[in-house]
């Protein structure tokens, strides 16, 4: 069975999925599901409290389901600091994590959820702000398994038109996704916008650069913070994989893993 990697329960602050329940919803889409729950050094609640969880309670909670259907690793929060770097990484290190996801929640002093300051920018200010961000955070962070949601962003800006598409942005994007590939990154194949015109239009060029760039694998996720959404969209991004040659895989043990493709 394939996994779908991308996952939040209620060791997440935005979510209070059930494991029960998201093994059930997983199981009846004959898929695996590895939890990714938050970890963002750089990023606080509305009320101050810190974006994180208690590592070892979250290991000492999953532990029994640990094996066949479920895997257990981290997303965290990347950021160009030093410091944050250092925290990072020894998280990772001190920790038995299958995967490791990294993302872009913030954008230097923009957080890319709610900060409005984001659209004083025109579009094209904001995304290349943001693409050479990316590639900056991933040279100096290359102990991640894969990058999420490369389209965070759109999800949350206000412009006419919130899709990044490649032929926008071709230099930035070439530059950004062969640090991922020289890095041995994957890429992520975020299933939150590729049901939308538009948004999956502009998802697929970047993962068609990707492949032509030299990228053979991709991670595939739901970004499911309830079991609600488990399953449904998989099969669109694992078409997509193939329609460009593209590899799924999954992290066992930081390990890359072939998925078996789904029937
Ligand atoms: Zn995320
Ligand atoms: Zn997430």
């Amino acid at each position: 069975m394939a996994f779908d990697t991308h996952n939040h329960t209620h060791f997440s602050f935005d979510a209070d999925m059930d494991i029960q329940e998201a093994l059930r919803k997983a199981a009846q889409y004959q898929l695996n599901l590895i939890l990714t729950e938050h970890y963002d050094l750089n990023e606080r609640q509305d009320d101050g409290t810190p974006v994180d969880f208690e590592i070892s309670q979250y290991f000492d909670t999953y532990s029994s389901y640990r094996g066949e259907h479920l895997l257990l690793g981290i997303e965290l929060g990347l950021d160009n600091r030093p410091d944050y770097i250092a925290r990072n990484r020894a998280i990772v290190e001190a920790h038995p994590f299958d995967m490791v996801i990294g993302s872009i929640h913030n954008l230097q002093d923009f957080d890319l959820y709610t900060d409005l300051a984001k659209n004083f920018l025109s579009k094209q200010d904001f995304f290349t702000q943001y693409l050479i961000y990316a590639e900056h955070t991933i040279h100096r962070n290359p102990y991640i398994d894969t990058f999420a949601h490369i389209d965070y962003p759109c999800r949350y800006l206000d412009y006419a038109d919130n899709v990044l598409r490649y032929e926008d942005f071709p230099l930035l994007i070439d530059n950004f996704l062969s640090t991922l590939i020289e890095n041995t990154i994957c890429l992520e194949i975020n299933l939150r916008l590729i049901d939308q015109s538009g948004f999956r239009e502009g998802l697929e060029s970047i993962v068609r650069r990707y492949r032509e760039l030299g990228g053979c694998y991709v991670t595939i996720g739901g970004d499911n913070h309830s079991p609600d959404t488990i399953g449904i969209k998989y099969p669109l991004g694992a078409a997509m994989a193939k329609a460009y040659d593209l590899t799924p895989v999954y992290f066992k043990n930081r390990k890359r893993m072939v998925d078996e493709p789904m029937h």
